[in-house]
């Protein structure tokens, strides 16, 4: 049996992506720029809506360290990110010198909680004088972050909004796509996200006259000369050509990756809603929002599906869980670990999580603990953080679970089976 794993790159059935490849060839656009480049940008300023400029990168990451460089991010400032989050939402905080101040979450959406956003604002200006240069919320699994009140407070404080929006490709607020709320809206086509460039990533950005500020950064920084003349540090950040025709195709199938995700989350709703101590994580209506609306507030696009686990819950073999060191990491896309001098941390999901995920891994079923929260990362133990609690809770107790296009009814299916065979009820 061929192994489910989380989420699988998935190109189009009539090979739209390898068209645009071969056209790059065929054209010899084999660069970081051209036709597959602009015609990328211009389909996802299209899909973005809100009369946004895109800019195409090599990387999600590389989009978040070139919304910061803009925002004139330097050495000794500070940037509030959602501390429950893959650590590429902070790491460009640290390459720039500056240090990140950790937000915990709210347990509606697991998103950024806007009253420690506040009380994190407040009392950074207290302590060091000066603003926080820039906010990352960041949208969780696709889940949106509670726009409305983020935004209120960002723009109260008039601090720059940087959205996280790797994961929430194609997700919604009132009908509008995540990633145009803020003053930059970072989009991730890694392997493994909504759809791919193979690796890849783009930067929304509110004007052309942003637009093109981060197209300088992406290209070296360079001035007006007939020579290579530099009056601030670049980046190699661009997009190739090639990479962009991948994306091309694949913004054929976008709405269709999308209606599947939303699908497979369905289908987990229905059949895990009788199964005790293990609950889904869901979008919060309307009313649990505290809004009255017939539009859909929160409008999640179900990048990965996400399960709880009763802490008192059985799972088979759990008094093994962390007994041996494991060799690699979780993740597809780690080439290289460091091997571990122990199996445990101060901080892991709890013993029967493990046990899920090793049961699962033997019934070739990819699943893994949620993100651990960047205060909880030895690498950010010095870091400010205002926290309550809610996402290191979740780290013990959550589960993520495969979704996207590879995933078939029959896998939701077989996945659940083996989930409720993993339980001692
Ligand atoms: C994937 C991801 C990124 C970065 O994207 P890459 O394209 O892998 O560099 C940033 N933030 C979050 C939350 C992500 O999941």
């Amino acid at each position: 049996m061929k192994k489910i794993n989380l989420c699988l790159a998935h190109m189009s059935e009539d090979g739209q992506e390898l068209k645009f490849v071969k056209e790059a060839f065929d054209t010899n656009w084999v660069v970081p720029l051209g036709p597959n480049v602009n015609a990328f940008e211009k389909d996802l300023e299209a899909f973005m809506g809100m009369d946004k400029h895109v800019v195409a990168l090599s990387a999600g990451t590389a989009a978040v360290h070139l919304a910061l460089c803009a925002l004139g991010v330097h050495e000794g400032d500070e940037v509030i990110v959602q501390s429950f989050t893959f650590c590429a939402s902070a790491n460009p905080v640290a390459y720039l010198g500056a240090t990140p101040v950790f937000v915990d979450s709210e347990p509606m959406t697991w998103n950024i909680d806007p009253e420690l956003l506040e009380t994190a604002i407040k009392d950074r200006m207290a302590k060091t004088g000066k603003k926080p240069k820039a906010i990352i919320p960041v949208s969780l699994y696709g889940m949106p972050y509670q726009v409305d009140k983020i935004m209120e407070i960002a723009n109260r404080y008039e601090i720059p909004v940087v959205e996280d929006a790797a994961e929430g490709f194609g997700s919604c607020w009132k009908g509008q796509k995540l990633g145009t709320f803020g003053k930059y809206g970072v989009l991730s086509f890694n392997g493994n996200k909504m759809i791919t460039t193979s690796g890849g990533g783009a930067l929304v950005c509110e004007d052309e006259a942003s637009k093109n500020n981060i197209m300088w950064y992406a290209t070296q920084a360079r001035e007006s000369y007939p020579y290579y003349q530099h009056e601030a540090i670049g980046y190699n950040y661009r997009l190739s050509n090639v990479c962009a025709g991948i994306g091309r195709g694949q913004m054929t199938v976008v709405d269709d990756h999308i209606a599947h995700h939303k699908h497979v989350q369905a289908l987990y709703e229905e059949l895990l809603k009788d199964v005790p101590g293990v609950k889904l994580h869901k979008q919060p209506s309307n009313e649990e929002l505290g809004v009255r609306s017939e539009e859909l507030l929160c409008d999640s696009n179900y990048w990965l599906c996400t399960i709880t686990l009763d802490p008192d819950l059985k799972v088979k073999g759990q008094e093994n869980a962390y007994k041996k060191i494991i060799t690699g990491a979780v993740g597809g896309a780690a080439g290289v670990t460091h091997v571990a001098d122990s199996a445990i941390t101060e901080c892991q999901p709890n013993p029967n999580v493990e046990a899920l995920r090793v049961f699962m891994d033997e019934h070739q079923v990819e699943a893994r603990p949620l993100w651990k929260p960047m205060h909880k990362q030895p690498i950010f133990k010095a870091a400010p953080a205002y926290v309550n609690g809610v996402s290191e809770g979740l780290f013990k107790v959550g589960v993520c679970l495969p979704a996207g296009p590879c995933v078939s009814d029959d896998d939701v299916k077989y996945i659940v089976e083996c989930i409720k065979g993993a339980v001692e009820f």
